[in-house]
């Protein structure tokens, strides 16, 4: 255990019933700034204990919360909306330090959570259940009804953003949740606690535990906490999943990617160079839904070279942000010099950058990396870092092809000026976000967000009107008053 003197947010403990918690310190992590290297906290892992505490806070703020109407937890996240667009400025510079993004990246996340906290201020309009007269006399009813207790897991690459996709919906629909932050980044969740505190949300229907792994498999295990959604990596979405599964709760996991973007010649060049450029160095690539592969179908060098016009615009610590740590740093310059050794082209080279001043932050810069291998690390695994692997192919039919042979299934996108060979795109890509002419395309409220194949485990979305029947279960009333009503065998 390393004893911190003084760091920039102080410890940070468990909140539970609406207090920060003490915990025993029996493990606690450091946070620091990918931005600038310097310590912003240190991060009191949670006990088992203090998990069953939370999770008992929850099952009593439930018990009323789940009673209140609809129209009256609105009223909540109408007060919680405005406060989000209060205290924009901080909260974005809160992103910027922990996550490593700009400072205008991180405003746009904090204006993705305040459309997400929009959608959830709406759900009394979306959330009526039906009603019919299935015999003379006799009708039936369903009405959705929260879960109980639930669970938010979040990744470190959207601080804010990624909590707003579930927590709101969650507690609209009437349950109390318990978010377990990414360790990484856990700050910005303190601040949504505490503007949702002063938006008037009672005490423990909002709890945040900290840990990992441990911290993780102990919530999938608790017996009080009836459903789970958890955002982040492949290889960890699947034991969530499987754990939560098995311990017969409602789960969806949402997991990484490897997005393609297929460029056909008649594509926009200059569109298309600034999309594909945009899509694979936003966040420093470390968006679920960054171009990683582009498949160039044909001769589109004229594009290709205006993207690395287009990334050598790009500027660590000014225009560009910070990978998450060194570790992150060293996995992604080790598949770029993988696959130089395999033979790739290196067109523009992010590798051994630092930052005049910032030191101790973590940059990476835009890479673009020509002719690499089908079967090579950099064009079939999640590099989450600025860089992009081209695939050269002759056809359309190749290109989609190898679009599908991807265990990965998240985002695709097209970039061409023909109508039809869009539609064979969209029509055939294994992806559950697909795009035409769009870097990213991430859908909008109320459209829902989720991928396909190793990108999600689980049914439906995890945004939008889908999301609703995650958070709830439907109960399905039958009524009958009229003692003489004529029925048959089923009413
Ligand atoms: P991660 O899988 O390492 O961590 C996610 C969460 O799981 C964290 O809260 C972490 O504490 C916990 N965790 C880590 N290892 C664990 C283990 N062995 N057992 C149980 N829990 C564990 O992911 P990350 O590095 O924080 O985030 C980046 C990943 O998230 C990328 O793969 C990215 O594509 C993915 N992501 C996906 C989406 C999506 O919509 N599909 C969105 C955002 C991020």
């Amino acid at each position: 255990m390393t004893t911190i003197t003084s760091s920039k947010y102080g410890t940070v403990n468990s909140l539970i019933n609406g207090k920060k918690v003490q915990e025993n310190g029996f493990e606690t992590k450091e946070v620091f700034s990918p931005t600038t290297g310097e310590l912003l906290a240190t991060l009191n892992y949670t006990t088992k204990e203090n998990l069953d505490a939370a999770v008992e806070s929850a099952q009593k703020a439930f018990e009323l919360w789940s009673k209140t109407n609809v129209k009256e937890r609105a009223q909540v996240f109408y007060k919680y909306w405005s406060l989000l667009n209060q205290h924009k400025a901080e909260l974005t510079e809160l992103v910027h330090l922990e996550n490593g993004k700009t400072l205008s990246e991180a405003q746009a996340e904090v204006e993705k959570s305040i459309e997400l906290t929009e959608f959830a201020c709406s759900i009394p309009q979306l959330i009526g259940g039906e009603t019919l007269e299935v015999s003379n006399g006799v009708s039936c009813t369903t009405v959705h009804e929260p879960v109980g207790v639930v669970a938010c897991i979040t990744p470190f690459n959207f601080p804010n953003m990624v909590p707003h996709w579930t927590v709101p919906n969650a507690l609209m629909t009437g349950n109390a949740v318990i978010l377990k932050p990414s360790e990484e980044v856990p700050l910005s969740a303190y601040k949504m606690a505490e503007l949702l505190q002063e938006a008037g949300l009672p005490a423990g229907l909002f709890n945040i535990v900290n840990g990992g792994k441990e911290m993780v498999e102990a919530i999938c295990d608790h017996p009080g906490i009836k459903a789970l959604s958890f955002v982040g990596s492949t290889p960890v979405a699947k034991i969530v999943y499987s754990r939560a599964s098995m311990n017969l709760k409602r789960a969806l996991a949402l997991g990484g990617a490897k997005n393609h973007l297929v460029v056909l010649p008649d594509a926009d060049p200059t569109m298309t160079a600034n999309n594909v450029v945009a899509s694979m160095a936003g966040c420093a690539g470390q968006r679920c839904m960054a171009a990683s592969v582009m498949v160039a179908v044909g001769d589109v060098d004229h594009i290709i070279e205006q993207m690395v016009e287009e990334a050598n615009k790009l500027t660590c610590g000014v225009n560009l942000g910070a990978v998450i740590h060194e570790k992150a740093k060293a996995r992604i310059e080790s598949y770029i010099t993988q696959a130089e050794a395999n033979g790739a082209k290196i067109l523009v080279d992010g590798r051994n950058t630092t930052v005049e001043g910032k030191e101790g932050g973590t940059y990476v810069g835009p890479t673009i990396i020509d002719y690499a291998n089908i079967g090579d690390p950099i064009v079939t695994e999640e590099v989450f870092g600025p860089v992009i692997a081209i695939i050269r192919v002759k056809t359309i039919e190749e290109a989609i092809a190898i679009e599908n042979s991807s265990a990965f299934g998240n985002a695709a996108s097209i970039f061409t000026q023909s109508g039809k060979a869009a539609a064979m795109f969209t029509g055939t890509a294994s992806a559950g976000m697909v795009g035409v002419n769009v870097g990213v395309p991430v859908p909008r409220e109320p459209f829902a967000f989720a991928g396909w194949n190793d990108s999600k485990f689980g049914v439906g979305d995890i945004t939008g009107k889908s999301s609703l029947n995650f958070w709830t279960q439907t109960k399905k009333i039958t009524t009958k008053w009229q003692a003489g009503a004529k029925v048959n065998w089923m009413s």
